[in-house]
């Protein structure tokens, strides 16, 4: 069984908390980070992650990436449909980042922003790829990522959860090793914090999640920040 961590605070700059988070037994992570004008943001990733949890916990069939990716696509039709219907919330959307480990597989599903990434030994990878405008430019080489982290259009997503009528879910799976400890995140840790001290911290601080939240906090807290790491034994 994985040990995990969870924390989510609102910053020190914004009035209220758009990030979403939950963990559905068995060992089923998912992150969500919202946006949309008024508390449009904060109904879009509460929505995801609600939806996501009803379809797992009634699908009898294994939480592979399909069904991970499922359930994001079941929540992108009904957030779209309620921001149809409702003028306030026209426009809504949330990332959605899923890890769902199952034996010795890590199956996960991701759009937006949101981050999943892996720390084995010491050596920490970004798993999941940004649907942002600014990493589209770091991919073709006209940025680097330290560029990335403070251009004014980092925030420019490609694709949000409800947003559009058709998601694109990147959805994998891969091998888990013993002592590999995977981290879901919002953009309020990655833009705050990089990944050399999110590495150091993961290695080394007793509750990972808290302690991500005060390096952001410590940091600047521009945004709401939302962590989850699972270590496995
Ligand atoms: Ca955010």
């Amino acid at each position: 069984m994985a040990k995990v961590f969870q924390a989510t605070h609102v910053g020190k700059v914004r009035s209220n908390n758009e990030d979403s988070l939950t963990v559905i037994e068995p060992e089923t992570f998912v992150v969500a980070d919202g946006m949309g004008g008024a508390s449009a943001g904060e109904v879009a990733s509460q929505m995801l992650v609600q939806i996501v949890r009803i379809v797992l916990e009634n699908v009898s069939a294994p939480r592979d990436e399909k069904l991970l990716a499922r359930a994001i696509m079941v929540a992108n039709a009904k957030i779209f449909e309620t921001a149809k219907q409702n003028e306030d919330l026209r426009g809504m959307g949330t990332t959605a980042t899923i890890l769902s480990l199952e034996g010795t597989t890590a199956h996960f599903a991701h759009v937006g922003d949101s981050r999943l990434y892996l720390l084995r030994g010491k050596h920490l990878e970004q798993v999941t790829q940004d649907h942002s405008y600014v990493e589209n430019l770091v991919r073709r080489g006209e940025l680097t990522p330290e560029q990335a982290r403070v251009h004014p259009m980092k925030n420019v997503l490609l694709q949000a959860v409800g947003a559009v009528e058709e998601v694109f879910v990147d959805a994998a799976s891969f091998p888990v090793h013993s002592g590999d400890k995977f981290l879901l995140c919002t953009d309020g840790l990655t833009n705050m914090v990089d990944d050399a001290a999110i590495a150091e911290i993961l290695l080394t601080a007793t509750n990972p999640a808290d302690a991500l939240i005060d390096a952001a906090l410590a940091n600047g807290g521009k945004d709401n920040v939302t962590v989850i790491v699972a270590g496995v034994d």
